[in-house]
């Protein structure tokens, strides 16, 4: 609840970043640069992903997450994956995250690598939902995703909300959406969920399209709509860079607005390390709240 009581307190919508240490290119300095600019925006906290691989670099999230609330004051959150974590490894983890001082964790099962075993068995952690009780247990205050079109290996909304609501119902307390790029499947996913018994506040992820090639990446990996009015942008804007960034961001600060006008319990905004998009946001939403 303090990811969003300060924001609420305010009477303004909470925004939260996301950050990713990629493999490798995302140096803790860089890390920290990134991290300030952030944090002159006061985000309710920023999220740092987790690369479910097995990545060589994991333990930068834990590093990162910990400098950006030690040394720059702000509150993050640490993803966690559990598809390739095995059961025995858990309570290093664990201790990993409290000696570095933090105190949220997004719970994730993490896109199960293509060269997995798959089966009954093959993994320790078959779902997000398995990892929960434990987190909850050692004190973190506990996230998980959740998918306003349904998961992308679910072909049933009602059945992916269904277990959203398991992974409430294990402990996690807020949730965080996938991107989606038209608002009224969100409406449309918030009214089911709270008609399934979701309390949790659920916190849309937006992100701005800064190329065809990383929306149609994206698109194909979770199976986000795309709607005429982004089709169109794509189309116009085929063989101009920076026009089509720029329309990216346009575009989602209009959904976030959008968003907060609907009373959104949070928004978070897939900033792809880049401070730029962060700070437009934050723009976006000022103007807007001073507005209205
Ligand atoms: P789960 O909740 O475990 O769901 C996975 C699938 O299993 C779904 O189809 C679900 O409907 C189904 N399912 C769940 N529980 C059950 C059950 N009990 N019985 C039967 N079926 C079930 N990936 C990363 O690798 N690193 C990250 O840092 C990262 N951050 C993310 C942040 C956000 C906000 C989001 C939305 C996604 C993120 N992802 C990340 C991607 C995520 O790992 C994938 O979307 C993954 O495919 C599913 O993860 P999950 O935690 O939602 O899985």
């Amino acid at each position: 609840d303090e990811l969003f009581a300060r924001a609420a307190s305010q009477g303004t919508t909470p925004v939260s970043f996301e950050m990713f240490p990629p493999k490798g290119e995302l140096t803790l300095e860089r890390a920290r640069e990134v991290g300030s600019r952030f944090a002159e925006l006061s985000p309710g906290f920023v999220s740092v992903t987790y690369s479910a691989g097995g990545s060589t670099n994991n333990a930068a999230t834990t590093q990162i997450a910990s400098m950006l609330t030690r040394e720059l004051g702000i509150t993050s959150c640490a993803h966690q994956t559990c598809i390739s974590l095995h059961r025995e490894d858990l309570p290093a983890k664990i201790a990993e995250l409290r000696a570095a001082g933090i105190e949220n964790v997004l719970a994730l099962r993490g896109d199960v690598p293509a060269d997995a075993p798959t089966g009954p068995g093959c993994a320790d952690y078959r779902y997000a939902m398995d990892i929960i009780p434990a987190l909850v247990e050692a004190g973190f205050c506990v996230g998980a995703a959740a998918y306003p079109e349904g998961h992308i290996e679910c072909d049933d909304l009602d059945r992916s909300i269904a277990h959203l609501k398991l992974k409430q119902d294990c402990g996690a307390s807020f949730l965080v959406t996938q991107l989606f790029f038209d608002n009224e499947l969100f409406y449309r996913f918030r009214e089911r969920a709270e008609r399934a018994g979701i309390t949790a506040p659920i916190t849309a992820g937006i992100m701005p399209f800064m190329g065809k090639q990383q929306i149609s990446r994206m698109v194909f990996m979770c199976g986000a709509s795309l709607p005429s009015p982004v089709i169109k942008l794509l189309a116009r804007y085929e063989d101009d860079a920076e026009s089509l960034r720029a329309a990216g961001i346009e575009y989602a600060c209009r959904q976030l607005e959008d968003l907060a006008a609907h009373d959104v319990d949070g928004l978070h905004v897939y900033t792809m390390n880049r401070a730029d998009v962060a700070s437009a946001a934050m723009s976006a939403l000022r103007q807007d709240s001073a507005n209205r």
